[in-house]
């Protein structure tokens, strides 16, 4: 085993010696200094280890974006221990199966969920941390030394993140100190992150975005977060003016565009908007260009992978595209056991430094999706145009098949967004008692005028027969998720039975 802790030295390594510079602005409240932050970390380290967590313990965690928080990720890292943190959203019996499935030495959550995480957490031990991050982990670690980082070799476990699962049961993805490093390592290179900057950090820290992009990178390159515990459309517009970068989902985009301070000279100082997580509209593209004069970056990845492709920093950013494979990391587009042609869609594969350890006690799951050659089924279909650019056509889980025709829900739902009055859609496959499915088109209109038929008018001629919806719903908003996705299991289940009647 290596004699560092390889992550923690890595993350350590842009802020030595400037212990006292400012890492996270924190609106409303005080700065942490680099130092400070450490320092923290440390204590929350000492704090694991007397309460009995040991190298390679799962730490599971479901508390509120703060600082603290931030130290008790790093602090289980430095313990050696794995952290596996929990959407804030998830009910007590949600959480139970992570706990049942990780078997973690120690949860923690906030005061008010004690008893009900309690009767969950079997052997566990339970822990506290609230939203202004005092708890009885917190006192705890307030009465705690420094802490010299358990050696940790870039190949252990440092993380396992479960996947939102949106089918079948949620799988943990195990994350190795080597995967973080090498790709925070990646993307603060590929996007120029440097001391000088300063990060607006809006994101949820229970996901790989907040987490390991924003904050890792923010981390790795000795820059600032201006650190604001969710989306806040009147903090980050504060913010914009002493910041240089954003990193959000395209719902902040959208949300942000609908306000109308959001201007050219407000966002004058930001030299890099990054979106991810979800598909950002060409729309929402170009209305942020013609509204700022910035050209959003996209950037695709997954929690199994990290980030794994980027549009360029200097260079077209083309709307619509996730950009190409990062530096290190190979792409690959495939179809029965062969890469497509240029503009065919196929399933994407990864493959590189950044492919996670497998999905934690899954064996079988993890050799369905992870070559034993190293190559990864993302589960995303993509296509390749002739310059190289990707982009993600859909999750194969949503391709429609009808009548035995593939019918990719990215093509409608690209034609429907374009017609006039449309603020956005989804495209689902629903039981159909001729076809297997048929194609439904849930609809979002900016005014109430738009009718159903004008939709199925406007798509005839531009689409052949089968891709054509059988039926258009108009909605007054789409169901996502706090990552922004669109959530069409959920819109598949509510209208399983619209062609019960044949229609
Ligand atoms: P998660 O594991 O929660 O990060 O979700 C990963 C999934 O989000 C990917 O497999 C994609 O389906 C989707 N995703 C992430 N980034 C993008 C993007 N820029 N465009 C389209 N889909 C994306």
């Amino acid at each position: 085993m290596s004699a560092e802790n390889h992550l923690i030295s890595a993350l350590r390594a842009a802020s030595a010696g400037r212990g006292a510079n400012v890492f996270a602005m924190v609106p409303g409240g005080e700065d942490v200094s680099f130092g400070t932050l450490f320092a923290g970390a440390e204590r929350m380290a000492a704090a694991l280890v007397a309460l009995g967590v040991e190298p390679g313990d799962r730490v599971a965690v479901q508390v509120t974006k703060t600082i603290e928080a931030i130290e008790l990720y790093l602090g289980t890292v430095m313990a050696g221990a794995v952290f596996l943190p929990l959407n804030t959203a998830y009910t007590g019996a949600e959480v139970g199966y992570f706990v049942g499935d990780a078997a973690p030495a120690l949860v923690v959550c906030d005061p008010a969920r004690k008893a009900e995480i309690d009767a969950i957490a079997g052997d566990a031990c339970v822990h506290t941390l609230d939203s202004a991050g005092e708890g009885t982990l917190r006192s705890l670690a307030d009465g705690q030394g420094g802490f010299d980082p358990v050696p940790r070799a870039p190949g252990d476990l440092a993380a396992i993140l479960y996947t939102s699962g949106t089918t079948g049961r949620s799988k943990g993805a195990m994350l190795s100190h080597a995967n973080l490093v090498s790709n925070s390592e990646v993307l603060r290179d590929y996007w120029r992150f440097t001391p000088k900057d300063v990060l607006i950090h809006a994101l949820p820290i229970f996901h790989t975005h907040g987490l390991f992009v924003a904050t890792n990178v923010a981390l790795l390159a000795g820059a600032q977060v201006v650190f604001l515990p969710g989306f806040d459309a009147d903090a980050i517009l504060d913010a914009m003016p002493g910041a240089t970068a954003m990193m959000g989902v395209p719902t902040f985009y959208t949300r942000l565009l609908d306000d109308p301070r959001l201007t050219r000279a407000q966002t004058s100082n930001i030299r890099l908007f990054i979106s991810g997580s979800a598909p950002l509209l060409v729309d929402t593209h170009e209305q942020w260009e013609a509204r700022t004069g910035h050209r959003i970056l996209e950037r695709y990845g997954m929690t199994e992978t990290n980030m794994s492709t980027s549009n360029p920093y200097e260079g077209e950013r083309r709307a619509g595209t996730v950009g190409f494979p990062l530096p290190g990391i190979e792409a690959r587009i495939m179809k029965d056991g062969a890469e497509v042609p240029v503009e065919e869609i196929g399933e994407l594969e990864v493959r590189g430094p950044n492919v996670f350890q497998g999905y934690w006690q899954m064996p079988e799951k993890t050799a369905e999706e992870l070559r034993a050659d190293g190559w990864f089924i993302t589960g995303d279909l993509a296509r390749r145009d002739a310059d190289g650019y990707i982009s993600i056509v859909g999750r194969e889980k949503d391709l429609i098949i009808t009548g035995g025709l593939n019918v990719y829900p990215k093509e409608v739902e690209s034609l429907i967004d374009d017609l006039p009055g449309v603020l956005e859609s989804a495209v689902i496959g629903v039981p159909h008692p001729d076809f297997g499915e048929g194609v439904v088109a849930v609809v979002v209109c900016e005014n109430s005028n738009l009718e159903p038929d004008s939709v199925t008018l406007a798509l005839e001629g531009q689409l052949a027969n089968f891709k054509q919806p059988k039926r258009v719903i108009l909605a007054e908003a789409l169901p996502r998720n706090t990552m922004g996705k669109v959530q069409k299991k959920a819109l598949r289940d509510l209208h399983k039975d619209v062609f019960d009647d044949k229609g």
